[in-house]
């Protein structure tokens, strides 16, 4: 427990909560709502009494809809469980698969819970360096894979990067994976938010030995209802169903009701709205600061002025501007995040105070 502390992005968002009017692109959470028509579906199931335990693996409803969802794009597995967030879904599987000493690689930057669930179960974490670019580098893998290699972690759309893996890059990394016998896990949790290549593949459509995680939170701003899946090979799932039963019993049941209509609700809107806001935030910062386009998720991690993160945060503080200093995610603390899933006119503020402090 002394190597996992409280994660850097909460420290932010608290100091934001006791400040008035803060420009605050601190949190991975989007600014729409719950859609109403889902909303008016979690009141009737909440009323038509679904609010007590499921069955561990979730409700059969829901379980059968997932799997037509994941037939429909292709998706190569056999068997799901719904989850309580695709936080929950992590735990499932690291818990599942990770012993002390166990090591598991993943890109850097990263989704800290990556790093975190790693050290809870006595792993080690290995990483990917994809510093300038993010950009995933095959010779960068390869070279990492030992005897103790557990499973190799890809997210893209990726947080905090934004980056979105093209079939090139995904289709290497399942070389490498297939050559040394290894599972991929595969974080999808911002499948839709993908603006420019809608047609980017994901490693669960080309890869037998993949885990695939997704969830409600991102797509459907049901960040406080906790619903997400893990779908994979017949025997893990099998092998997760009591752990999630020790550790949580079961999802939310209305939301696990919700989530087969979420599952059919088009937020196409809301992605075209995201893009906007990408370019936003992209065309603001690109005269002043060397970053990455993102291609999707809602985030973009630029380099900060003189390469140091942290001193760039404290200043954007005293400017009422609260981002996430890129240590948080990442071996370096050279960049810097901003979650851009915020009203148009707060990144507009937020863009003319960070030109100024360059
Ligand atoms: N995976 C990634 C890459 C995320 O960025 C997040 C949330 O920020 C999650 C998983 C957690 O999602 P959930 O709310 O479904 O637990």
């Amino acid at each position: 427990m002394s190597d996992v502390e409280l994660s850097g992005v909460r420290k932010i968002l608290d100091l934001a909560s006791k400040v008035k009017d803060p420009i605050d692109f601190s949190i991975g959470r989007p600014d729409f709502d719950v859609p109403q028509p889902l909303k008016d579906d979690a009141k009737y199931w909440i009323e038509e009494g679904y609010n007590k335990y499921t069955v561990s693996r979730g409700d059969t409803l829901l379980i059968e809809k997932i799997q037509e969802y994941l037939k429909k794009k292709n998706m190569i597995f056999e068997d799901v469980i719904a989850t309580v967030g695709v936080a929950g879904g992590l735990t499932l599987v690291f818990t599942a698969l990770v012993n002390p000493g166990d090591e598991v690689i993943f890109p850097d930057p990263y989704y800290l819970n990556y790093y975190y669930m790693t050290k809870l179960m006595g792993g080690v974490p290995i990483f990917i360096n994809t510093y300038p670019d993010f950009r995933l580098k095959v010779e960068e893998i390869e070279k990492l894979i030992t005897k103790k290699t557990k499973f190799i972690i890809i997210n893209s759309p990726n947080n905090p990067t934004g980056q979105v893996y093209t079939r090139g890059e995904l289709e290497t990394v399942v070389e490498i994976a297939r050559k040394h016998d290894l599972l991929i896990i595969s974080d999808d949790v911002y499948e839709r938010f993908i603006y420019d290549d809608m047609a980017t593949p994901f490693i669960g459509q080309m890869y037998e030995k993949t885990i695939i995680l997704n969830g409600f939170s991102k797509s459907w701003a049901m960040t406080g209802w906790r619903l997400g899946y893990v779908a994979g090979p017949k025997e893990f799932i099998a092998k997760v169903i009591p752990i999630q039963q020790y550790f949580y019993s079961c999802p939310p049941s209305f939301a696990q009701r919700v989530g087969v209509k979420a599952l059919d609700y088009d937020i196409s809107n809301y992605i075209a709205d995201y893009k906007r806001k990408r370019d936003l935030i992209y065309n603001g910062l690109k005269y002043k600061y060397n970053v990455a386009k993102p291609q999707g998720a809602f985030y973009i991690f630029p380099e900060a002025p003189e390469k140091d993160g942290e001193k760039f945060v404290e200043k954007a503080l005293i400017n009422n501007v609260f981002i996430i200093p890129g240590r948080v995610f990442s071996q370096r603390a050279t960049h810097f995040r901003i979650s851009f899933a915020v009203p148009d006119e707060i990144i507009a503020r937020g863009v003319e105070i960070l030109n100024r402090l360059v």
